[in-house]
């Protein structure tokens, strides 16, 4: 099968075998299907659209949105003898245009641009009067307004293969695609159903942990010190926090770099160029760190809050290892930090729909903090693999403390929300549950209920965190919006009948903080 592509790999690439994956979409493209390829992080993605373009005829274009990749793989192909290029707006407009005059005489096989440049009419003329055989597209989620990085630019791809004559072979790349925005690429490329070819994004040297209930400046320092010699990232929602984590690092003595938006572009060059020949080992960042790094021997992500998505989560966690390496990516969670995605979801100038997607999304973030089932089964159920077994390798797989029979208390909260007819957010049920005597609950009659006070022993606080165990663990459904209604699934239901029984980890006592009525 494919000899020549076999061929090419082996000398120009030095790899004996293909990668999982990579011969299939090879094979696709080159029958002339429009092909999605979802592979992981470090998958080996590039090599499935370099074979072919180095196989067809005429010119290759490979749409990315990450510029400073491009350079380094453009240096890469060219090493090996194959002829290419990129026109990004990294480069100055006299070598512009001689790269645009070579791509007309033919001079390269695979010209990497950003999606930006198929807004100006005169580079896609351009494209027009050559022959363009194959278009690749990476980080192809982009594409999608469900997506965690949507771009509009992207959505100029379209237009540029229908321009284009005759119709190239196109080739979609992700790593972090839901099955939703797996659809949504298919459906804007027209790529049909058995030209999709999903590989996994399991990360297997990935060891995943969620850290609660802990000081976190005192977790990382610790966490750090105890890894001295090792590369890591350590990302934080604001700039603020970013200068006082790496102040905080700093004073102590680490060789630690800070990254974000703030600084100025030369002052984050040189931040990235430290980090990346190891003249620094911990770089502190915001978001805006990482698209485009590609250093391979980051041995642990530690995420100081939680970031707006799982996609954005997987995306910045899956930085670690990309050598294969067994890494560490940890979670630092508090719930109150959820706020803050909130507020950034509320400002934003996204319209309703998107907003609410948007906070869907956010909260199944926050249920990977709460769940206390196999992390990494939580990951690849969410990216749409139904069947992932448990890794048995992450924080919750290893999680030895006792298993306590919480059914009882289950049925209390299910059966309250049952009678409050499911219409109510997560405060009104705790406040019922607590027997609080907010005058809402009584003008709802909700003080009449059987289930009023049932719980009333327990803190709102502690009630809330079970709620929100019982969401992470599909229990309850939580509506759409920003302030959802709590619905029982149809897990709930066995457990309603008695036929299920839940379970909790025994809960440990953090210090003094943590009284008793708050143990479940
Ligand atoms: P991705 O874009 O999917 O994150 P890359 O295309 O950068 O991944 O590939 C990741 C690494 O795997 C690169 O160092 C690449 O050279 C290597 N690689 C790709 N294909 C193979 C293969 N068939 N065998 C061994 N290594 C491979």
């Amino acid at each position: 099968m494919l000899p020549k592509a076999q061929e090419l790999l082996q000398s120009k690439f030095g790899y004996s075998q293909f990668r999982q994956g990579q011969e299939a979409i090879i094979q696709k493209i080159m029958d002339g299907k429009d092909t999605l390829g979802i592979m992981p992080t470090g998958g080996g993605k590039s090599v499935c659209y370099q074979i072919p373009a180095m196989l067809m005829r005429g010119v290759t274009i490979v749409v990315s949105p990450l510029i400073s990749l491009m350079k380094d793989q453009v240096d890469a192909l060219e090493k090996t003898g194959i002829p290419s290029t990129y026109i990004n707006s990294a480069i100055s407009n006299d070598e512009m245009q001689e790269r645009l005059a070579s791509i007309y005489n033919g001079e390269y096989k695979l010209v990497y641009i950003a999606p930006e440049r198929l807004e100006t009419p005169s580079f896609l003329r351009l494209l027009e009067g050559i022959y363009v055989s194959f278009v690749a597209i990476d980080e192809a989620h982009c594409i999608s307004q469900w997506g965690h990085d949507f771009r509009p630019s992207y959505l100029h791809i379209k237009k540029l293969i229908g321009h284009l004559r005759p119709k190239p072979t196109v080739l979609a790349l992700t790593a972090t695609a839901t099955p939703q925005v797996q659809s949504d690429i298919s459906d804007l490329l027209e790529v049909h159903e058995e030209d999709v070819v999903v590989t996994g994004f399991e990360r297997k040297n990935l060891h995943f942990q969620v850290v609660k209930g802990q000081d976190r400046d005192h977790f990382l320092l610790d966490y750090i010190e105890k890894n001295r010699e090792q590369a890591g990232i350590v990302y934080a929602a604001t700039r603020k926090e970013v200068d006082r984590i790496h102040h905080f690092l700093e004073a102590r003595g680490l060789r630690v770099g800070k990254y974000h938006a703030g600084l100025s572009e030369q002052q984050r060059n040189q931040q990235q160029e430290r980090f990346l020949y190891d003249d620094i080992s911990i770089m502190v960042a915001t978001n805006a760190f990482g698209m485009g790094i590609n250093k391979s021997n980051v041995r642990y992500v530690i995420h100081y809050h939680i970031p707006r998505n799982m996609e954005a989560y997987y995306q910045e966690a899956g930085r670690a290892g990309r050598d294969g390496e067994e890494s560490a990516c940890i979670l630092l969670f508090a719930p109150q930090d959820t706020h803050i995605q909130s507020f950034l979801i509320d400002q934003s100038d996204m319209d309703e729909a998107r907003k609410e997607n948007e906070y869907a999304k956010l909260r199944k973030m926050v249920a990977y903090g709460h769940t206390e089932s196999c992390l990494q089964q939580y990951i690849l159920h969410y990216f749409g693999e139904e069947n992932a077994p448990e890794c048995g390798k992450c924080g919750n797989c290893t999680d030895d403390r006792a298993q306590i029979d919480v059914t009882v208390e289950a049925q209390m909260v299910l059966s309250c929300i049952r009678r409050m007819n499911e219409r109510f957010g997560k405060t009104m049920i705790t406040k019922v549950l607590t027997g609080s005597g907010d005058k809402k609950i009584k003008s709802f009659g909700f003080d009449k209920l059987t289930t009023y006070g049932i719980m009333k022993e327990k803190t709102q606080k502690a009630v809330n965190e079970f709620i929100d165990f019982l969401t992470a663990e599909g229990y309850l459904r939580p509506t759409d919006g920003a302030y959802p209604v709590l619905m029982i699934t149809e897990k709930s239901g066995d457990v309603l009948r008695g036929t299920e029984k839940v379970y909790r980890k025994e809960r440990v006592r953090i210090a003094q903080i943590v009284k008793d009525d708050e143990l479940f």
